[in-house]
């Protein structure tokens, strides 16, 4: 649950992050194109957030 909510909140901080420097945000010149880069995959590696939702909701009987 932990692992499915910092990684989702993460993408979502990097993505407001990217936008609010437009063009920039995407650039490799700046962090941000790392940080989102970054933010993105965390929501695959040591599970994705589908399965951790799977797991979750399995947890939970539903
Ligand atoms: C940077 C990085 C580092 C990694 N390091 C390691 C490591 O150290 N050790 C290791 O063992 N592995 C590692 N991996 C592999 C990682 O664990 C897998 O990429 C991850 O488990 C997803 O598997 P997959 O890439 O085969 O995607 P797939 O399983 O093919 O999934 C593709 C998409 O389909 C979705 N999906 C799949 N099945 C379902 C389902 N039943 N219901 C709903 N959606 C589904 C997934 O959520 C995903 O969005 C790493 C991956 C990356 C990108």
């Amino acid at each position: 649950m932990a692992k499915l909510k910092a990684t989702e909140t993460a993408k979502r901080a990097a993505l407001e992050g990217m936008q609010m420097m437009g063009g920039y945000g995407c650039a490799t010149e700046y962090d941000m194109e790392r940080h989102l880069r970054t933010a993105v995959v965390s929501t695959v590696y040591g599970g994705t957030s589908e399965i951790q939702r799977e797991i979750i909701g399995k947890s939970y009987g539903l």
